[in-house]
């Protein structure tokens, strides 16, 4: 069975084709500038890379544009788009109504198409690749795995804000969290390098890319997490803010006169590592200007492995113990300056790593001394697996929705 995984994003789309047998990927790819001027498509089969610069006005022409580069006979690793058992989505918001992975069909377009108002920018999105696929390939089945699924197991003490509980009744302002495919893969993959048994297992993922988030996670089931209603909350990202005191924005509504878009965008885009060091949002340009001897990219390197330290001790009281950490996403696989700097914090808890090991990017590997009281791991997340692999159990067993816990 082949799997085609599509992630679409405001203004890419990204894929994967995988074949189940063996769980290879015979293809990659992202169509970027989607709806743009300049869209193009960079297109991979193992080492070798392909670009190819077309229009693309909106996400059919660039899913179309990937068919046919998925069939041309040159580049392409198919002969006929029957080759494409299933296609699995990635869809950001799943409010309530999932914790599973779900059949796409018409009742559940509705849900997602209800839910847009809790995910404006994500959603519609997912939405249009869903139904290009399905004008695309018409009989093949569609599977959406959520990111927030993963974290439905959360207890009201840990989802719901306090303010008036109405607010949570008329219109679900709640905790949701994401990242959920990433914190399941990895506090699962864990266990297993560990040799631990999942279902008595406590561990705290972070996964630190762009967006970055934190999760408590507990006989296999998410208990806590520090995105909360939006992806905004939490700790300090690439160019959104994480935590801070919701009455800055109400400050700085009245008092600086700034309309609610311009803090939107100013605590979205415009905050986080790149507000701090005024330098940039990329985390190997802070580290450098850091070494450099640059004060201000230090200080945001500072509160950034500060904030997730805190996180880390808040979530071992949350769940009265931690069994491993295990750091995942761009920053987290690739930074054993952010590893070696959290797990300083550390020590308290009996965390020790070892610096030979520390010196590693993108390889899965236990990062502790054997005398760590905590293990800590490196787990390069895989997100688009996990995604194939549900499709393929909703498509095989023929079931409808798949339970996550
Ligand atoms: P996204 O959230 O966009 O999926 P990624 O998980 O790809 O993000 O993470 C991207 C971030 O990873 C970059 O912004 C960069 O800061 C960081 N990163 C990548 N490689 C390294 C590295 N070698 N050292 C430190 N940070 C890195």
């Amino acid at each position: 069975m082949k799997i085609l995984v599509v992630n679409c994003g405001s203004s890419s789309v990204k894929y994967q084709f995988i074949d189940m047998q063996g769980e290879k990927v015979l293809c990659k790819g992202l169509a970027e500038r989607v709806g743009i001027e300049g869209s193009r498509l960079v297109h991979r089969v193992n080492a070798d890379k392909h670009v190819i610069e077309k229009p693309m006005k909106d996400h059919e022409e660039a899913l179309k544009l990937i068919l046919e580069v998925l069939l041309d006979p040159e580049i392409g690793v198919i002969k006929d788009l029957s080759e494409i058992s299933a296609v699995g989505h990635r869809v950001v918001h799943g409010a309530e109504r999932f914790a599973s992975s779900v059949l796409i069909d018409d009742e559940v377009m509705k849900v997602l198409e209800d839910n847009v108002h809790l995910a404006p920018l994500h959603n519609p999105p997912n939405i249009m690749g869903i139904r290009a696929v399905q004008k695309l390939l018409p009989n093949v089945p569609n599977v959406g795995v959520f990111d927030t699924a993963f974290h439905q197991s959360m207890p009201k003490k840990a989802f719901l804000y306090p303010i008036p509980y109405e607010f949570y009744e008329k219109y679900r302002i709640r905790r949701y969290g994401f990242h959920g495919t990433s914190h399941r893969y990895v506090s699962r993959r864990a266990a297993e390098i560990l040799g631990r048994d999942y279902y008595d297992f406590k561990v705290i993922t972070c996964h630190l890319g762009n967006g970055a988030s934190i999760a408590a996670v507990r006989h296999g089931r998410s208990v806590d997490t520090s995105m909360g209603f939006t992806p905004l909350e939490g700790v300090v990202m690439g160019t959104r803010s994480g935590d801070i005191d919701p009455a800055i924005v109400i400050y700085m509504q009245q008092n600086l006169g700034m309309p609610v878009d311009k803090v939107y965008d100013l605590l979205n885009k415009k905050s986080g590592m790149l507000g701090l060091a005024e330098l940039s949002s990329d985390m190997r340009d802070i580290e450098d200007a850091a070494c450099a001897g640059n004060e201000k990219a230090q200080m945001a390197l500072d509160i950034y492995v500060y904030r997730i330290a805190k996180y880390i001790g808040a979530y071992a009281a949350a769940m009265n113990g931690v069994d491993a950490i295990v750091f995942t996403a761009g920053v987290g696989e690739n930074s054993p300056y952010v590893r070696e700097k959290v797990c300083t914090y550390l020590g308290f808890l009996g965390v020790k790593i070892d610096r030979t090991l520390n010196d590693v990017k993108g390889v899965e590997r236990i990062i502790s001394t054997p005398d760590s009281k905590v293990a800590v791991v490196v787990v390069p997340t895989d997100e688009e697996l996990v995604i194939a692999r549900d499709t393929k159990k909703i498509v095989e067993s023929g079931i409808k929705e798949l339970k996550l816990f």
